[in-house]
């Protein structure tokens, strides 16, 4: 990682209105995360986090209603103008079953449509031809008249993932990429992302609510609740030595698994009503048994908010 990110995001919040008098929903509630030049994020946590609204902020698709965003050093600028040539830097890869392919459009004219939008590939066609191969479709020409349909689910991401491409971004942002893919395709999607880090340089965040697939592509691992990120580090140190009680309890119902699943009692998180003191505080395991009250924290767990995290670790007063 180079001293300066890629992206950053400090004290970052979105927060929507309630509907017909319901409290505000804080999907983003603080938060400050950074993605280096070939780096990647994996962005981890139970679906309803707010993980994709935290993404779409970072993309400056969603305006945060505090905090900063950056990309290359300086502030996200807010012009029509500013965001336009920043979308083109830094891509949305979203997953093709939630509509990102047009069924209508062929293969040529999906990988096809953001140069147009941004208007000036030097030459349409090789353009595309060569974002098909980068994602692995090979020989290019052989896609370019195909429509969705004629693809196999794997292809259809490269579509998508190509499509991405053809604009030579830095940074990608691929929420759940591989979510509806079998377990197959989805580790040669997983090594595509992998090999674009390491031919092109480019950094990604990967959201995914699966620990098990940030092991296997992530550089960095955050893990988010209820609108925080709650634990940071390096991969290698968050899944095998992690910290935060939230992070142990996801990661003891993977399959290979050795400690004992951890079951979270309480309610589901709901973001338009944050608990008090620690967001995890009644469905922290820790707490529940007891090592809490033992390390003389538990008052600190039920009152006292952890401060926000910056850089690595956990963001908990156990840990
Ligand atoms: P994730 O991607 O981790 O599943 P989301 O970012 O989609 O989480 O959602 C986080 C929370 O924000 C959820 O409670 C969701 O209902 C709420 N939310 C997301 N988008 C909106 C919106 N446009 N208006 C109101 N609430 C929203
Ligand atoms: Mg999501």
């Amino acid at each position: 990682m180079t001293a300066a990110p890629l992206l950053y995001a400090t004290g970052l919040e979105v927060v929507f209105p309630g509907r017909r008098g319901a409290p505000p929903a804080r999907a983003v509630d603080g938060v400050d995360l950074t993605v280096g030049a070939g780096e990647i994020v994996a962005l981890v946590g139970e679906s309803g986090c707010g993980k994709s609204t935290l993404a779409r902020a970072l993309l400056g698709l969603v305006r945060p209603t505090a905090g900063e965003v950056g990309f290359g050093g300086r502030p996200l600028g807010r012009t029509a103008r500013a965001l336009k040539a920043y979308r083109r830097r830094a891509q949305l890869v979203l997953q093709d079953p939630s509509g990102a392919l047009n069924p209508r459009h062929t293969v040529y004219e999906a990988v096809a449509e953001g140069p147009r939008i941004h208007g000036g590939a030097r030459d349409e066609g090789a353009a595309v031809a060569e974002a098909l191969a980068r994602a692995g479709l090979r020989p290019p020409e052989r896609f370019f008249a195909r429509y969705p349909y004629e693809l196999s689910g794997g292809q259809r991401q490269r579509v998508v993932i190509a499509g991405a491409l053809a604009l030579e971004p830095e940074l990608l942002v691929a929420d759940e990429p591989v979510a509806s893919l079998d377990a197959s395709v989805r580790g040669e999607i997983l090594a595509l992302l992998l090999r674009l880090r390491d031919e092109l340089g480019l950094s990604a965040l990967v959201v995914t609510h699966d620990l098990g697939l940030a092991w296997n592509i992530a550089d960095r691992v955050a893990v988010m609740y209820l609108g925080r990120i709650v634990e940071c580090g390096p991969a290698e140190q968050v899944l095998t030595a992690p910290r935060h009680p939230y992070t142990r309890a996801l990661l003891s119902v993977l399959p290979e698994s050795a400690s004992p699943a951890v079951v979270l009692t309480g309610e589901p998180p709901d973001p338009s009503r944050i608990p008090g003191g620690c967001r995890f505080h009644a469905r922290c395991q820790i707490l529940a048994s007891g090592d809490a009250d033992r390390a003389g924290v538990a008052g600190r767990c039920r009152s006292e908010d952890p401060i926000v995290l910056r850089g690595t670790g956990a963001a908990c007063h156990w840990a």
